[in-house]
């Protein structure tokens, strides 16, 4: 098995951990809830695109800051550029934000950076290159954007696991899922097993899927609502970027090569 699928298959088990004695509670009905916010038909575009997310690291070539019509802000991401330019959360908000322009059934609390269509965001500076709020900078800017990207919809009207035309970032992206199936391709079987770990009832894959689910949710719709989602089913917190990744590239690569896994090492 190659070290990819060991340490994603180990991550997995080990996020058992956040489990509550006697397991999670109330799952029915936080599934639901979470239904409200994204429907089931939208998967598995919407936690693949999650998984997407969790997986590529801006290379900040600014392109985003340039021609992005908009910059969503949750209250959090407010909170966190807020200290970070050593202001107080609410002049931060006076001076860099104003309210969506979604309605908030869709977007919650959500706002956006105050900046013109055609301007650069008020936070991007071409000599550095990128963003001057880097380390602080809002969860849609962190990584790719295949959830948000700006428009909350985009997984409900385009039913796709997204790629970023013009993105450095995803570029590399491919390039890495790339080389994991060319790993796989030399490994007899591994294809197959890989297919067959999503839709198996394990119960290690079950509740990644559930966490890459909340942590979809939670870059979608802030932190707060998907906070209080995993409360409701026992859960300590909300899994943590770095607990979920390696189990997210196997999944984003069982999506993305689906069936023709089975067949590579014969296609070869
Ligand atoms: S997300 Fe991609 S296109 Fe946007 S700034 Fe980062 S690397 Fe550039
Ligand atoms: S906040 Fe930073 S990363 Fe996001 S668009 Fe503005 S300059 Fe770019």
């Amino acid at each position: 098995m190659s070290w990819e699928t060991n340490s994603g298959l180990q991550a997995m088990r080990q996020l058992s951990r956040l489990l509550p004695p006697g397991g999670l509670k109330d799952r029915e009905k936080v599934e639901r809830d979470m239904e409200e916010m994204i429907s089931r038909d939208y998967e598995p575009y919407f936690s693949g695109n999650a998984a997407l997310h969790l997986l590529a690291e801006c290379q900040r070539c600014g392109r985003c800051c340039r021609e992005e019509k908009s910059i969503a802000v949750s209250i959090e991401d407010c909170r966190r550029i807020a200290r970070h330019l050593g202001l107080s959360q609410k002049r931060f908000m006076m001076e860099y934000t104003r309210p969506h322009s979604l309605k908030a059934a869709a977007v919650g609390s959500a706002r956006l950076l105050c900046k013109e269509e055609g301007e650069p965001c008020p936070f991007y500076d071409p000599l550095l290159p990128g963003c001057r709020i880097h380390p602080a900078k809002p969860q849609v800017c962190r990584a790719v954007f295949y959830l948000s990207k700006m428009n909350l919809l985009l997984c409900r009207e385009e039913k796709e696991i997204k790629a970023i035309p013009g993105c450095p970032a995803d570029a590399l992206l491919r390039e890495r899922l790339a080389q994991f199936r060319r790993n796989l391709e030399d490994e007899p079987g591994a294809g197959e097993r890989l297919e067959a770990l999503f839709s198996s009832h394990r119960p290690e894959v079950d509740l990644f899927l559930l966490l890459l689910r909340l942590k979809g949710l939670e870059i979608y719709f802030g932190g707060d609502r998907a906070e209080r989602l995993a409360r409701r089913l026992g859960l300590p917190r909300l899994a943590q970027e770095d607990e979920l990744r390696a189990g997210a590239l196997l999944y984003a690569a069982s999506l993305i090569y689906g069936r023709s896994l089975s067949g590579a090492k014969q296609k070869k």
